[in-house]
C-alpha cells in the first residue's frame, strides 16, 4: 500500500507545508477501510493566518467588477467541467459514494457556479428617481468582507459550491474549513480557482476540526459564517456566533417523511424510496428516513414492494460498476448506525430487511452496511425521533392525511418532505399544511435548483436566510441605500435655512 497523502492547508493563493508537531487526523477510504491521507488539524494560529490572507484580498476583490469577477467564474466553471472525473473519483475515494452519485453531486455544485455567474445582474440593486424634488434614491448590495464556510463530509464538493461561489461573485474574501473526514476535493476546488485566474488570498481552505471552527467565530475580522452539519453543532454555532453579532446560516440535520397516500402509485413510491432511501447510503440530509403510509393496505402493499428490492441491493465499493450504495463515512458511523437497528428491534420495530450481517467480497474492512427496512415504527421510538444517517428506512403507519401531517409537524426537523398521490387536491392540502421547508410532490428528494433557495424549517436550519437563489445574495452583502440632490444651475431653493424637523415630502 502507498504512503497516505497529505492534504494541506491552502492559504494566500499556495499549499502549506506541514509543520513540525501539527495535529493531524486520518482520513479514510471507508470502501477499503483504510488510511488514504492525513490531514493537518488548524489552531487559531493557522486559521488567523487565512483570514489575514482574505483579509488582504479583500479590497482588491471587492473593487473588482463584479463581470470580472463573473469571469473567473465562468472559466471555474469549464475547469470543474474538465476535471470532472477526477473530482467525482476524489469524492468516491474518501466519502465512499458512487461515481454516478458523485458526478451528481459536482452538477448540483456546477449549477451555483453558473448562477453565480450572473451576479452583474443579480447585484442590480434598486433605484427610485424623485423620491423628493430633485432627489434620487438607490440601494446597493455591499460585500461582508472576509466570510466563513464549514462544511459536512455527506457533500464535500456541492455545499462548499453552495456558498463560497456566490460569496465570491458578491465581492467577499473566503475561507472554507471543510470537513476533516473527506477534505480532500476542496483542495482541488482551490486549485482549479487559481487556474481560473482568482487573486491569492481571495479563496482559503483551512482544515481542522472544532478549534479551527471555534477560531473562525471568535475572529473579529470574519463578519458572517455560513454552515451546514449536524444540527448539535449547527445550534451552538448560531448561537456563539450571534452572540457575537455576527451574520449566521446553520443548516442542521433532518428526518424526512415521504407520505404515500392510498391512491399512489406503489410501484412508483417503491422506486422513489429505494433511491431517496438508500442513495448515497441514506447519508443526505435530504435522504427519506420515514415512509408515512395512509392506511394500512398502503402499508402492506409498499411493505411487499420494497423488501426484496432493498435485500437485492448491490452494496460495494462506490468505484465498482454497477454498485447502487456505497459504504458509510467511517467505522464509528458505521456502529452508530448499527446501534440504532438495535434500539428499533428492542422498542418493538418490525425490522423487514435486515442488512447488518452484509458482506462485499474482497472487501473484509469496509465499512459496509446493507439496507435495512422497519415496519411499525412508531412516534416514541429513537429511529422515528433521531437522525439516523443510514440506510435504514422506516414505514410509520397511519389513518389518514390528517395524521400523517400531525407526524410530520410533531418532529424536531423539517428539512424535506414529499407526497406521493394521484390526487391534486390531497396534494395541494399537503403542500400548504406541511411543516418543512422544501416539498416534493411525486418527487421523493426536491432539491431545489441553484436559482431557488434551499433551506429547512424547526431544527434543520438556523437564521433567517436559505441557501443559495436569491437568498444566497442576500446573505453574502449588506445592502445600502443612498439618497442624493445635486442643485441645479442657481441658489438651491431651500439656502439660508436649516431644517430641524424630520424631512417630509411636501
Ligand atoms: P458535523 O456537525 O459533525 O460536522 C460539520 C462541520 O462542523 C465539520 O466541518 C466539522 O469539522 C465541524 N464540527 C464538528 N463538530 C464540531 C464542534 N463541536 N464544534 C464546531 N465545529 C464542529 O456534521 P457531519 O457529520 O460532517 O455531517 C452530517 C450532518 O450534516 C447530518 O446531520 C446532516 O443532516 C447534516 N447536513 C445537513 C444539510 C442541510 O442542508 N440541512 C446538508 C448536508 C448535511
Amino acid at each position: 500500500m502507498s504512503a497516505p497523502a497529505y492534504h494541506p492547508h491552502w492559504i494566500a493563493g499556495a499549499a502549506q507545508p506541514a509543520r513540525a508537531g501539527e495535529r493531524r487526523a486520518d482520513v479514510y477510504d471507508p470502501a477499503r477501510g483504510q488510511v488514504v491521507a492525513q490531514v493537518p488539524l488548524a489552531d487559531a494560529a493557522q486559521v488567523e493566518a487565512a483570514v489575514a490572507a482574505a483579509r488582504a484580498a479583500f479590497p482588491g476583490w471587492a473593487a473588482t467588477p463584479p463581470l470580472q469577477r463573473a469571469r473567473v467564474l465562468f472559466r471555474f466553471r469549464a475547469l470543474l467541467e474538465r476535471d470532472a472525473d477526477a473530482l467525482a473519483a476524489a469524492i468516491t475515494r474518501e466519502h465512499g459514494k458512487t461515481l454516478a452519485d458523485a458526478r451528481g453531486e459536482l452538477t448540483r455544485g456546477m449549477e451555483v457556479v453558473e448562477f453565480a455567474c450572473g451576479i452583474p445582474h443579480l447585484l442590480k440593486g434598486e433605484h427610485s428617481t424623485e423620491v423628493g424634488r430633485g432627489v434620487d434614491s438607490w440601494s446597493e448590495l455591499a460585500p461582508l468582507g472576509v466570510v466563513a464556510g464549514i462544511t459536512p463530509f455527506n457533500f464535500p464538493v456541492m455545499v462548499p459550491l453552495w456558498m463560497f461561489p456566490i460569496a465570491l461573485a458578491c465581492g467577499n474574501t473566503f475561507v472554507l474549513k471543510p470537513s476533516e473526514r473527506d477534505p480532500g476535493p476542496s483542495l482541488r476546488l482551490a486549485e482549479l480557482l487559481a487556474e481560473a485566474g482568482l487573486p491569492a488570498g481571495v479563496f482559503n481552505v483551512v482544515h481542522g476540526d472544532r478549534a479551527a471552527v471555534e477560531a473562525l467565530i471568535a475572529h473579529p475580522d470574519v463578519p458572517a459564517l455560513s454552515f451546514v452539519g449536524s444540527t448539535p453543532v449547527a445550534a451552538q454555532l448560531y448561537a456563539a456566533a450571534s452572540a457575537r453579532g455576527k451574520r449566521v446560516q446553520a443548516l442542521g440535520g433532518a428526518k424526512n417523511h415521504l407520505v404515500v397516500m392510498p391512491d399512489a402509485d406503489i410501484g412508483q413510491a417503491a422506486d422513489a424510496l429505494l433511491g431517496a432511501g438508500y442513495g448515497s447510503a441514506g447519508e443526505r440530509c435530504m435522504a427519506i428516513s420515514i415512509a408515512v403510509c395512509v392506511g394500512e393496505a398502503t402499508a402492506d402493499a409498499l411493505a411487499q414492494a420494497l423488501a426484496p428490492r432493498v435485500a437485492a441491493l448491490r452494496v460495494g465499493p462506490g468505484d465498482a460498476e454497477g454498485t447502487e450504495m456505497g459504504p458509510l463515512i467511517t467505522a464509528e458511523h458505521r456502529a452508530r448506525v448499527l446501534a440504532y437497528v438495535e434500539a428499533g428491534l428492542a422498542e418493538g420495530a418490525t425490522l423487514r430487511v435486515d442488512g447488518r450481517a452484509v458482506q462485499v467480497p474482497g472487501h473484509a474492512d469496509g465499512f459496509f452496511l446493507g439496507g435495512c427496512l422497519f415496519d411499525h415504527v412508531q412516534p416514541h421510538m429513537r429511529i422515528w425521533r433521531e437522525e439516523i444517517f443510514g440506510p435504514v428506512l422506516g414505514i410509520v403507519r397511519v389513518p389518514d392525511l390528517d395524521a400523517a401531517l400531525a407526524l410530520i409537524a410533531a418532529h424536531d426537523y423539517g428539512n424535506g418532505t414529499a407526497i406521493f398521490t394521484r390526487d391534486g387536491g390531497a396534494a395541494r392540502r399537503f403542500a400548504r399544511a406541511v411543516q418543512a421547508g422544501m416539498v416534493g410532490i411525486n418527487v421523493p428528494i426536491p432539491v431545489p435548483m441553484a436559482f431557488h433557495c434551499f433551506g429547512g424549517w424547526k431544527r434543520s436550519l438556523f437564521g433567517p436566510l436559505h441557501m443559495h437563489g436569491p437568498d444566497g445574495v442576500r446573505f453574502w452583502t449588506r445592502m445600502k441605500t443612498l439618497t442624493a440632490r445635486w442643485p441645479e444651475a442657481g441658489p438651491a431653493p431651500s439656502a439660508g435655512r436649516a431644517e430641524f424637523s424630520m424631512p417630509t415630502l411636501r
